[in-house]
């Protein structure tokens, strides 16, 4: 597609000048508005623990890795973190990558090769696809969620040396679980290994917020994932019995030929997984609110689809309509970004408002009424 047919297409996309003006507060283009958009739905981007450690971490180890963690950029605080992160998921051991797109490209590309098949999701992260084009294994697609449509395909392709299911947990576009339990039963049926992406759950599901796994109470084989997004951080994890871990340590090439993180990251999302049994209360106050505004929004007649989480998509059809929506919303001070093709598909471009654990009582019901207008305005209720 040339940059040409993007726009015909109604497909642009360009960068917006930002000013972040507070935790869910930012000014884009010159426009003042509360964020419904971000992925810190727990608001530890800013919490004074995460500060305070990541500040720390900068003033003693300097503002850089320095080089790749092989190499000597393997930062003490890595074992601590990665030690943290086993425990969260309930695994043997854990692998810090740079970010979760290389987290899950790192454990696809090494986990699996020319003789073995990776069944995927439709509607799994890009990252996952991309990793699983660099394995060079042989990729099939099952309908989204549809456990039944797996299992059809596990019967008919079973001449491979190794068999992978691959799922999102938590779907980051569509807010909506994966069948784990089902998955993880069809996996050990099958003789196959799950291997769960959950890069929004950390924080946000499980009774102490280890993610769509305890949630379910499925237990993956291995687990990928990012500290982003109710971390507050950056970075990507896989998690799973040391054998792995140290395959990846020797194979992964997104780990091998780059940078560690900074100690400073490291450090401030070290200190947000301790946050999470500490102050329960944030994981218990975005669920609320999140229920609520998703109550609120079909009872202004919209279609809302995804599940128990604060990740709520508007449906509204058309790649323009969804942006002219999106630009009214900013215009009337809630910033509540428009999703399209090739994220989603065509025809089913919406809305993907989130909501924070920072979020006021007053900033949602502000929005909640934006949103109301808009929809009658624009006769979409
Ligand atoms: C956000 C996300 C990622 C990517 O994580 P980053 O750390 O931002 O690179 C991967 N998979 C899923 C499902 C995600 O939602």
């Amino acid at each position: 597609m040339s940059l040409e047919d993007i726009k015909s297409a109604g497909l642009y996309r360009r960068l917006r000048n930002q000013v972040d003006t507070g935790p869910t507060r930012a000014v884009f283009d010159g426009r003042k508005a509360t964020v419904f958009a971000s992925n810190d739905y727990l608001g530890l981007r800013h919490h004074p623990d995460v500060l305070e450690a990541a500040a720390r971490a900068l003033e003693k180890y300097g503002a850089s890795a320095g080089a790749s963690r092989l190499i000597c950029g393997n930062h003490e605080l890595y074992g601590e973190l990665e030690t943290k992160v086993a425990a969260l998921k309930g695994q043997e051991a854990a692998l810090v990558f740079p970010t979760g797109y290389m987290a899950n490209a790192g454990a696809l590309s090494s986990l699996a090769g020319s003789r073995d098949l990776l069944l995927m999701d439709k509607f799994n992260h890009a990252s996952l696809y991309d990793g699983a084009k660099l394995s060079g294994a042989q990729l099939k697609r099952y309908r989204h969620a549809d456990t039944d449509h797996l299992h059809s395909q596990l019967e008919r392709w079973t001449a491979f040396e190794h068999r992978f299911i691959v799922t999102d947990g938590l779907f980051s576009v569509d807010g909506d679980l994966a069948p784990l339990a089902e998955l993880s039963s069809l996996a050990a049926d099958h003789d196959c290994t799950l291997i769960v992406d959950d890069a929004p759950g950390p924080g946000i599901l499980g009774p102490g917020g280890q993610g769509s796994s305890a949630h379910t109470q499925a237990h993956p084989a291995i687990e990928t994932g990012t500290f982003s997004k109710a971390l507050g951080g950056l970075g990507g994890f896989v998690a799973g019995d040391r054998e792995t871990i140290e395959l990846l340590i020797n194979k992964a090439r997104s780990f091998m030929f780059t940078t560690g993180l900074p100690p400073a990251t490291l450090a401030g999302v070290s200190a947000a997984i301790d946050i999470l049994s500490a102050e329960p209360w944030r994981r218990e106050r975005v669920q609320k609110l999140a229920a609520y505004v998703r109550g609120r929004l079909i009872e202004i007649g919209l279609e809302v689809i995804g599940g128990d989480s604060p990740i709520i998509p508007i449906i509204i059809g058309g790649e323009q309509d969804a942006f002219d929506f999106s630009e009214a919303c900013l215009d009337a001070g809630a910033f509540i970004p428009a999703v399209r093709h090739p994220t989603v598909p065509r025809g089913r471009a919406r809305l993907r408002l989130t909501v924070s654990a920072a979020h006021s009582d007053e900033e949602v019901e502000t929005m909640l009424v934006v949103i109301g207008r808009i929809a009658t305005e624009r006769g979409l209720i």
